[in-house]
């Protein structure tokens, strides 16, 4: 493991957009509400401690209201927090926030926001909506929420049956953080909330693609990811981290994502965490990310080395 408060270059360079030339790794953990699946919690804690890196938590609010010890203590130890719904669908029916009406959405994001406050203290800016289901009605209910960042848009992603995004809709928005038009949230404008988006190639960097494809296929993703966005959003769940037996878990989580579940999944997440500082990756938080303003409607065009945006990109294969 490289990181640590020896090789301090990776933890200074915060939110070095257009101030570093380190692509930024963020390391992000969604807290579903799956009871159970606190321990692993516990476990990824013990590991960002070790490791030395900090990351960005969204807790879906029951889950924040089950475990309230644990939000603080994320808080503690410097990670930043974030709400991924009320229940998220949890036991019951699924919470989707693209077809949810505007005051559903604002209390479930109140709720999750009021337990990660009684719990830490402090009131969340940061938003991922459950199963990345987004649309431009969350963004206004986050607006009036109070949020300044979310991190739901899958952009670049398909799962073609495995995993939860089966719509095209935002495959072909910016990889690179964003400020959202509020009537598209495929298109950068003026809202005053920032999107991170979520790293794909096809398949999510996350946990449960590196169980399935194995670190060689997520490296050859993330150097693809890498020629195209200087940012790389990573999200494991605690769930991955225990075994399945031992967690109750919603009726629509797939019997086949289950199956992988166990402690000795930490190892693939530190092979994998090596690999990405190896390669340059600076670890960061969400909060404090700026963006340039864009106009809407330009390629987005970063002049850094042989750094290609993919929209250009996707211009030139179309010639
Ligand atoms: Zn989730």
């Amino acid at each position: 493991m490289t990181l640590g408060n020896g090789n301090g270059q990776h933890l200074v360079n915060r939110n070095g957009h257009g101030k570093t030339a380190l692509p930024q790794f963020y390391f992000t953990i969604d807290c579903d509400w799956v009871p159970g699946s606190q321990v692993g919690l516990e476990m990824l804690l013990a590991f960002c401690d070790r490791t030395h890196l900090k990351g960005t938590i969204f807790f879906a609010g029951r889950f924040a209201e089950a475990y309230p010890h644990l939000v603080r203590d994320c808080h503690d130890r410097g990670h930043q927090l974030g709400t991924h719904g009320w229940a998220h669908g949890g036991l019951e029916d699924d919470e989707d926030f693209r077809v949810a009406s505007y005051e559903q959405q604002r209390r479930w994001i109140r709720q999750a926001t009021d337990a990660v406050e009684m719990a830490a203290g402090i009131r969340p800016v940061v938003f991922r909506a459950p199963n990345l289901s987004i649309g431009e009605t969350t963004l206004r209910a986050l607006e009036q929420e109070g949020y300044r960042y979310d991190s739901s848009v899958p952009a670049r992603r398909f799962d073609m049956g495995f995993g939860r995004v089966h719509y095209l809709k935002y495959f072909w928005s910016p990889l690179e953080p964003y400020r959202p038009s509020g009537n598209d949230l495929t298109m950068p404008g003026e809202s005053p909330l920032i999107e991170v988006p979520p790293s794909s190639c096809l398949f999510p960097i996350n946990l449960a693609t590196l169980r399935t494809l194995g670190l060689p296929m997520v490296q050859r993703m993330i150097r693809w990811i890498g020629r195209r966005s200087r940012h790389l959003v990573f999200y494991c769940h605690p769930s991955e981290f225990v075994y399945a037996k031992d967690q109750v878990f919603p009726d629509a989580m797939s019997k086949w994502n289950q199956k992988g579940m166990c402690p000795a999944n930490l190892s693939i997440l530190e092979a994998f965490l090596d690999y990405v500082l190896k390669h340059g990756y600076a670890p960061t938080q969400m909060m404090g990310i700026t963006v340039r303003r864009l106009d809407s409607g330009q390629p987005i065009v970063l002049r850094a080395g042989s750094f290609q945006s993919d929209r250009t990109y996707r211009e030139e294969g179309q010639r």
